[in-house]
């Protein structure tokens, strides 16, 4: 298939990520077109010493796709996808972007169960760092992998299915345990997604917090420090509401979401003393709508207003201590962005934010080029000291010496990770710091 990957250049010896977090200058970078070519280059790097390092879109906001060796593309890499429908498993290239992943599944009558809210990464990094979206009986995208193969760090080639334990390790692999070449999907009948958003007293969304997640397929809300009101978001599979017009897709998906609030933002980040005025707008300018589209034209949107992000899970009944501490924090500091909340079941993967507990997401942004450090740094403190668990691609200040305790299985992962990549060719300084 043409165009399934993302749309790079592998001569050049620079690379960076899509926030401007991380940045690396890779002695080589590789695209091999076949699984015995990785293996080799594997074996290679590991004969000398060196590092290899696979890479998706660079949407992590971490520097832990950072590769100051080799750093692998997986753009060359185009088996084709192989769709079962009666099953709905489909096996694809780990390289394949969402954006491609939910086209080729459309084309096949089918859809992803979930998805966040873009579809610029790769499958790879997406399920790697535990890319989540919102549900309260669903959990994130790497839950919905039924096998994985990939290359270990000794050059030896690995499928991983549902009857290995160890698939749940692999799901959410953070790129430390091998360079995943083809994922398998378990994937429903394409559905259609009913949107419903509209503004809310911020007080009345915390006290129905608990039926809002239940009573919807998808829930979440949006709400800017300072504001009185938050925009909910619900999303179901209940056949209700029609299609928006292009005209007003437009206008509220590129005109107000991006270039109006990009405008805002610049204005804010310019004079920061307008920064309570400009979020105060934006609360005001979140408006109801109502409608019905293909699921993951309803679950993604575009954003193109760069921004830093920090994102933590802790157990769904904290929820309310977790949002207050938040607003304290927040309102101490100029803030731009609002913070985006949602909910997931609990999961068996190893790593997952949400291992074996039912979660709250709590994520906090600030425009690009603003200070964020010392209000990520309060609203951590205060996830911290609920039990949250750091998303592995979003900024966070935790290392291993204090992961573990959140993490139950992270001494499983790493066990794993000595006997798949026992010289540790894969890592890198993030890892060395969330890894040991
Ligand atoms: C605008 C924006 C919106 C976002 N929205 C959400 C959201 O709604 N929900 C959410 O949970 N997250 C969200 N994220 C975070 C994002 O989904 C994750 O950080 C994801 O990992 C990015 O995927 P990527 O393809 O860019 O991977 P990269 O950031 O390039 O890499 C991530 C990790 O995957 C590894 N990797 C990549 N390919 C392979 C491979 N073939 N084999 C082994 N390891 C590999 C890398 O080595 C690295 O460790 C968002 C990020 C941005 C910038």
């Amino acid at each position: 298939m043409k165009g399934i990957h993302v749309n790079v250049t592998v001569t050049t010896n620079s690379w960076g990520n899509w926030a401007g977090t991380a940045s690396a200058r890779p002695r080589e970078i590789a695209a091999p077109s076949g699984v015995d070519e990785l293996a080799d280059l594997i074996t290679r790097t590991r004969q000398r010493d060196g590092r290899v390092k696979a890479v998706g879109s660079g949407h992590s906001f971490t520097a832990i796709a950072a590769a100051a060796d080799v750093l692998v593309r997986l753009d060359d890499y185009r088996p084709p996808p192989v769709v079962d429908t009666s099953t709905g498993e489909v096996t694809v290239s780990a390289g394949i972007t969402l954006k491609a992943l939910n086209q080729l599944l459309a084309a096949n009558g089918l859809a992803m169960p979930n998805l966040g809210d873009i579809d610029a990464q790769t499958l790879a990094g997406a399920t790697a760092t535990g890319t989540h979206g919102t549900g309260a009986r669903l959990g994130g995208l790497a839950t919905f992998i039924s096998a994985v193969t990939l290359v270990d760090g000794t050059g030896t080639v690995r499928r991983f299915t549902r009857e290995d334990p160890e698939l749940n390790a692999v799901a959410i692999n953070l790129g430390a345990l091998g360079i995943v070449t083809d994922i398998t999907l378990r994937c429903v009948p394409a559905f259609q997604l009913h949107a419903d958003e509209r503004p809310m007293p911020i007080q009345q969304v915390l006290e129905e917090f608990d039926t809002l997640a239940a009573d919807n397929d998808h829930f979440e809300f949006y709400w800017f420090p300072g504001a009185d009101r938050a925009l909910v978001k619900r999303n179901n599979r209940d056949g209700q509401g029609g299609r928006l017009s292009r005209f007003r897709g437009w206008v509220d998906d590129e005109l107000l979401s991006n270039q109006v609030f990009g405008l805002m933002c610049r204005l804010g980040r310019a004079v920061p003393r307008l920064v309570p005025a400009v979020t105060a707008i934006s609360a005001r300018a979140l408006s109801a709508r109502n409608y019905a589209d293909r699921s993951d034209a309803v679950f993604c949107t575009p954003r193109k207003v760069r921004f830093v992000e920090m994102e933590y899970a802790v157990p769904r009944a904290a929820y309310a201590d977790a949002f207050d501490g938040l607003r304290r924090a927040a309102n101490r500091h100029r803030v731009i962005f609002p913070v985006e909340v949602r909910v997931a079941a609990a999961d068996p993967l190893w790593l997952s934010t949400a291992h074996d507990r039912d979660s709250a997401y709590f994520a906090v942004h600030q425009f690009q080029g603003m200070p964020y450090l010392d209000y990520f740094a309060e609203v951590e403190a205060v996830m911290r000291d609920l039990g949250g668990r750091p998303h592995w691609g979003k900024l966070h200040t935790r290392a291993v010496a204090d992961l573990g305790t959140d993490y139950p299985r992270m001494a499983d992962f790493i066990a794993l990770r000595d006997r798949l990549d026992p010289d540790r060719i894969f890592t890198n300084p993030y890892l060395q710091r969330v890894l040991g």
